[in-house]
């Protein structure tokens, strides 16, 4: 069977020599030394200090939306995983929907400043596919606003925007490290903040508050990442380059060989230096894409509908109408992309879409 994406696994060997360590130091949470092994590790890979991993990728985002949506309005992307809008919901935050670009698939920053409010409090947008929001326009939204930015960047390990990481951009990103994504950990996440006063809070928030032993800063939840996860991190940890070059070979087969007209590709924002994190292909009416979708299932290939429903459309939310995001999702289908993914199986997938 053929799936959307399949998890990349390093050597059991090579995993096996971390968790090793592990039982050596009978140490296995807590920030052990192979959590801040990897921290270390990931700060030079994406040349930025400011990371905090952590168990996975929306308990941080409920940790940025507590500190900095403060039980507002919070504007956000319908398009994206439910992590995102269920994270404002939560933490007793208002989603307000702002329909998205129908080609980079990112909120429309032309349409945010019409959604502000008296209540707003903060801007909470993802960078679907790893592709970049709008980044500059938000800012000066923002900034003009008085409103926080928070980014789901879920999607963006690796992704580099204007030749530095993603990771940088607005008040905080967070990133997610489950074993669907680029970067993993099996379960597991980062967040990020240059705001040396907010990333110490967010840092005593994802551990009980905790300042010290028997001091605390305020509430806390608990955001910590295992010895185990940071265990695999550090064994996938060497393979990161191979593993977006595979990915960049599968995407480029894909390039070639899809028939576009028929077809809308995603665009990436100009000045990206992109993961090849999903391979969202966009049809020109539902049928088509159910039977594309049929015909790739009777020959066990497995795509994903990423991302439906449209999240105006989860039942906690008030349903505003978000043409372009409904629209977009009910004709969005993302095509197998892992490492190890044979050409012939390429071939079979391309074949069937192309007739
Ligand atoms: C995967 C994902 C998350 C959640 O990350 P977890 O690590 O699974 O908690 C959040 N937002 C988006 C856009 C995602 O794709």
């Amino acid at each position: 069977m053929i799936k959307v994406t399949q998890t990349f696994l390093p050597p059991i060997d090579e995993y096996s020599a971390f968790v090793q360590r592990a039982y050596n130091n009978n140490w296995l949470t807590n920030r052990g030394e192979l959590v801040r092994e990897l921290e270390e590790k990931l700060k030079g890979y994406l040349g930025t200090d400011n990371i905090l991993i952590t168990n996975n990728g929306t308990v941080p985002l409920q940790i940025a939306v507590k500190l900095l949506g403060k039980g507002g309005e919070i504007i956000t992307t319908p398009f994206s995983y439910v992590a995102t809008t269920a994270s404002i919901v939560w933490e007793n935050c208002t989603p307000v929907f702002v329909d998205i670009h129908p080609e980079y698939l990112t909120i429309d920053e032309q349409k945010i400043e019409a959604a502000i409010t008296p209540k707003t409090t903060c801007i909470l947008a993802t960078h679907v596919f790893g592709n970049p929001c709008n980044i500059e326009a938000i800012e000066e939204i923002a900034s003009k606003h008085n409103l926080a930015v928070i980014y789901d960047a879920a999607h963006c390990f690796g992704v580099k925007y204007k030749g530095q990481t993603i990771f940088n951009y607005g008040d905080v990103s967070t990133c997610s490290f489950h074993a669907t994504k680029l970067f993993h950990t099996g379960e597991g996440g980062a967040v990020f903040a240059n705001n040396k006063d907010l990333f110490d809070k967010i840092f005593y928030s994802h551990n009980f508050g905790h300042k010290g032993p028997l001091d605390f800063y305020g509430l806390g939840i608990n955001a910590k990442i295992s010895e185990l996860q940071a265990a695999m991190g550090l064994a996938v940890f060497p393979y990161i380059d191979h593993i977006i070059a595979e990915r960049k070979k599968v995407i480029d087969y894909y390039d070639h060989h899809l028939d576009y007209n028929r077809l809308q590709k995603l665009r990436i924002r100009e000045q990206t230096e992109w993961n090849y994190s999903y391979y969202p292909v966009i049809f020109e009416t539902e049928e088509e894409l159910l039977k594309a979708e049929v015909n790739l299932n009777n020959n066990n290939i497995i795509p994903r509908r990423y991302f439906y429903p449209s999240l105006n459309h989860l039942p906690y939310v008030n349903h505003a109408s978000m043409p372009v995001s409904e629209n977009i999702a009910k004709h969005i289908l993302c095509l197998p992309l892992y490492v190890g993914l044979k050409v012939k199986e390429l071939e079979m997938i391309v074949n069937i879409l192309n007739s």
